[in-house]
């Protein structure tokens, strides 16, 4: 049945696809095809399907596990001959000469790509509004945002126009989409995935990862993309192990820390509820809960949009007309530099460039920016400290669910309390994932975000493996 073949896992797809016939790809694709023909036009997911849809070669048949698997890219993965423009007008027309060292992963293990996704611009925001292109709308009710910035990544998981999808996380980009749509979003540890070839927004914060339809898929994508790459000297020399070995149901005895500043006043009633039946499951599963402390996790705001936009501003600067995508048309250098710059960023990109350009000026720099690094330090302690007494950390991932299209566009601060919970796990660099875990009386998704110990990410699948297998609730979808 082709017009269900979009809606399998990616377990399920490997499985269809295993004997590497070119007619089952085909199938496939079509049925993804179809899927996007009947639904984008809603979610608005997609920016460009692949240019050149044609099955992957068969290099080596016993080392391509992802052979005809087709995954879908945020916008700013740089694919190699493919636009790649993080949904910004100042990129419009960049064709990247070189795949991204996570593509050339997944292209090597015989993946395909299947589309690039809508995004904020430059992975500036929580709601994929600021995209130059349109909004993202979210499956389950599509005048509601999808959560950003890599809400096309989790709108096209969620309303199976993909099989799965790779996003990239600052400061939650991959765990509030994943929660606001219903599906798995993994931020690795920092260093675990390679950056290059990730334009870049805050350097020694951002991370690929994986967006998938269940735990097991998070667990193959992350494996296919995971490991050192000389190309980023912040990536990490430590062994990645397989991940799917640790899928399985008995959590007994493992320690679930609840940190006591994350259930505060503001978190909606019903995703403070799901929660807090989340930890019955698991003490239902032989867990054991505790309260513990992540005291400095109230300045995680403050601090990530003094470091997160001194990065930006300083990264972003590249962008003036010259090397890449768009140029305004002007009488001098200085003019040319000045329009482009004006015309290209869209206003949220500016208000990253002004406050980050105003952190790092001299003068402010240490009350500011140098500042803001101690207490960053503070936050890695606090998780230090944290994982001396527990295994992983389960928290809610966005305070509420998915807010309407345009509801906060017009006061920032608020679009940036959205990731109040999300914020620290990239300031400390440990890895974090959401999974679904349950829905509000409107029937929007709720997010619950497990925290873990550095390169521990098959804790996190384990305690996430058991959660999902024993509540289903992946296997709701929306009626689109
Ligand atoms: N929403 C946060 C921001 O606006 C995080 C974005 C991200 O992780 N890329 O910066």
């Amino acid at each position: 049945m082709p017009q269900d073949l979009c809606r399998m896992t990616l377990k399920e797809t490997q499985n269809f696809l295993a004997s590497k016939n070119p007619s089952d790809f085909k199938s496939l694709l079509d049925s993804l095809t179809d899927r996007v023909g009947q639904v984008d036009s809603q979610v608005k997911a997609y920016l460009s399907l692949n240019p050149a849809p044609a099955a992957p070669k068969i290099e080596n048949s016993n080392s391509e596990p992802l052979w005809g698997v087709p995954v879908s890219l945020k916008d700013n993965i740089c694919t190699e001959g493919w636009e790649t423009a993080c949904s910004s007008r100042i990129l419009k027309g960049y064709i990247p000469p070189y795949d991204a060292t996570v593509v050339k992963k997944l292209k090597n293990k015989g993946a395909y790509l299947f589309g690039k996704c809508n995004m904020d611009e430059f992975a500036f925001g929580s709601s994929c509004e600021s995209s130059a292109h349109h909004p993202t709308f979210n499956p389950w009710d599509i005048r509601r945002v999808p959560g950003g910035s890599s809400g096309g990544s989790a709108a096209c998981v969620a309303s199976d126009e993909a099989i799965c999808s790779l996003g990239s996380d600052t400061g939650g980009s991959i765990r509030q989409p994943a929660a606001l749509c219903g599906i798995v979003g993994m931020k690795p540890t920092y260093g675990r995935v390679s950056r290059f070839g990730l334009i870049a927004f805050g350097s020694s914060l951002d991370q690929v990862g994986p967006m998938t339809k269940t735990v097991e898929d998070n667990a193959i994508l992350l494996q296919a993309i995971a490991g050192h790459d000389p190309l980023d000297s912040t990536s990490a020399d430590v062994e990645v192990p397989d991940y799917t070995q640790f899928l399985s149901k008995n959590i007994k005895g493992l320690k679930i820390g609840m940190p006591k500043e994350y259930f505060i006043k503001g978190i909606d009633p019903e995703v403070n509820a799901a929660l807090q039946e989340a930890a019955k499951v698991y003490k239902s599963l032989g867990a054991e809960i505790k309260e513990v402390s992540l005291p400095h996790s109230k300045y995680g705001i403050a601090v990530y949009y003094v470091v997160a936009t001194a990065e930006a501003s300083s990264n972003l600067a590249r962008f003036d007309g010259v090397q890449y995508g768009y140029r305004a048309p002007a009488e001098n250098l200085i003019q040319m530099y000045v329009e482009t710059r004006d015309r290209g960023f869209g206003q949220e990109a500016k208000r990253r460039i002004l406050l980050g350009t105003f952190v790092l000026s001299a003068g402010y720099y240490d009350a500011y920016y140098l500042r803001a690094q101690k207490v960053r330090t503070l936050i890695q302690q606090d998780f230090q400290n944290c994982f001396k007494e527990v295994d992983v950390i389960l928290s809610p991932t966005s305070p509420t669910t998915a807010f309407t299209i345009g509801e906060k566009t017009e006061d920032p601060l608020s679009m940036y309390l959205s990731d109040i919970f999300t914020i620290s796990a990239n300031l400390a660099g440990v890895p974090a994932l959401s999974i679904p875990c349950g829905f509000d009386s409107k029937g929007l998704p709720i997010g619950a975000q497990l925290m873990g110990n550095y390169f521990d990410e098959a804790t996190l699948y384990r305690a996430a493996y058991a959660y999902e297998q024993t509540t289903h609730w992946y296997e709701r979808k929306p009626k689109l």
